[in-house]
């Protein structure tokens, strides 16, 4: 998402909003609510949290845990 990256060479990571704000990783990928992906890649994880990608997509404020439990 946001990237150049091509997409289906790598494994991509299902991040859904969340009903109080914020957003979350769906490890399940059935979480309802708004969605978006992104590569599971740290330089595409960073590249969307320099953009502001997920906050744009999700239409929220993601808040820095979940950008901590991203690149770990
Ligand atoms: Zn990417």
């Amino acid at each position: 998402m946001g990237c150049r990256g091509e997409a289906g060479k790598r494994g991509l990571i299902r991040i859904v909003r969340r009903a109080e704000g914020g957003a979350m990783v769906d490890s399940t990928g059935r979480a309802t609510g708004r969605g978006a992906y992104l590569h599971d890649d740290p330089a595409c994880i960073e590249l969307a949290r320099k953009r502001r990608a997920l906050d744009r997509a999700l239409r929220t404020t993601i808040q820095p845990e979940l950008w901590s439990e991203l690149v770990k």
